[in-house]
C-alpha cells in the first residue's frame, strides 16, 4: 500500500518536471516577470552542477545549460512547469566565480539577498554542494538569507558517485552536524546528477514543496 502511495508521488513529482520549459532570463531582480504561484529556487558554487541537477530532475538534456566557463550564465532564470507556469524552478546564477569582479560579485549578492527576501512565491531553495568539498562561505551566506527570510532549505550534495560508500555515509553524517548547528530545520540529501541516485528523496522534498503530494 505504501509502495503504491510512493510510487504515485514519485510519479506526479517526475511527470510534473518532465514538463518543464524555459521561460525567462533576468539579469536584475525587478526584471523578473510578476511572482504568483510557486517557485523553487536553486542556488550553488558555480561548477557545483546546478545545470546538471536540473537537467537530471527535468530529464532534459540541456534545459539549463551544463556552462563550459563557471559562471558564465548571471541571469536567473525562470523554468515554467505547467501551462500558466504557476509552478516554477528558478536557475539562480552560480556564486563565488573568482573571475568576476568585486563589484560584479557584490552586485549579485545583492540582486540574490533582494531575490530571497523579497520574492513570494519563492516556496524553498536548494543549494546545490560539491559533495566532496566543503560549505563556501557564499553557501554559509545562503543559508543564513534563508534562515532570516523564512524560506525552506534543502541542500543537495551533488557528485556523490564521486565517493566511495564508507566516505559518503561519513560525508553526510558530518554534513548533518554542521547544519544542524549553522541552519536547524534545513534538509539534505545526497544526489548524482550523472547516475541519477538521490532522485526518490529530492522528487519528495520538491512535491512537498510545490504541493503536488
Ligand atoms: P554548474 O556550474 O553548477 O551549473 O555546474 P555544471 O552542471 O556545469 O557541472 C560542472 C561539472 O561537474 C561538469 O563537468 C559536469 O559534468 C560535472 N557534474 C555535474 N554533476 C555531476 C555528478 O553528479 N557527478 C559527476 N561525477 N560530475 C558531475
Amino acid at each position: 500500500m505504501f509502495l503504491v502511495y510512493y510510487q504515485g508521488v514519485q510519479n506526479t513529482v517526475k511527470g510534473k518536471m518532465r514538463q518543464a520549459r524555459f521561460i525567462s532570463s533576468s539579469p536584475h531582480y525587478r526584471s523578473l516577470p510578476v511572482s504568483a504561484g510557486k517557485e523553487v529556487a536553486f542556488a550553488g558554487r558555480s561548477n557545483a552542477g546546478k545545470s546538471s541537477v536540473l537537467n537530471t530532475i527535468t530529464g532534459r538534456r540541456a534545459l539549463a545549460k551544463i556552462s563550459s566557463s563557471p559562471g558564465k550564465t548571471r541571469h536567473i532564470n525562470l523554468f515554467g512547469l505547467d501551462e500558466q507556469a504557476v509552478l516554477r524552478l528558478a536557475d539562480l546564477p552560480g556564486y563565488g566565480y573568482a573571475k568576476v569582479n568585486v563589484k560584479e560579485q557584490k552586485r549579485w549578492g545583492e540582486e540574490l539577498t533582494r531575490y530571497v527576501m523579497e520574492r513570494e512565491s519563492l516556496c524553498g531553495v536548494v543549494i546545490v554542494v560539491d559533495i566532496r568539498r566543503s560549505l563556501t562561505e557564499n553557501d554559509r551566506r545562503m543559508l543564513t538569507l534563508c534562515r532570516t527570510a523564512g524560506r525552506p532549505v534543502h541542500v543537495l550534495l551533488n557528485k556523490a558517485d564521486k565517493l566511495k560508500k564508507s566516505m559518503l555515509f561519513r560525508t553526510v553524517r558530518d554534513m548533518e552536524k554542521e547544519l544542524a548547528f549553522l541552519a536547524p530545520g534545513a534538509s539534505m540529501s545526497s544526489f548524482s546528477a550523472l547516475k541519477k541516485t538521490g532522485l526518490p528523496e529530492f522528487y519528495e522534498v520538491l512535491g512537498r514543496w510545490l504541493q503536488l503530494l
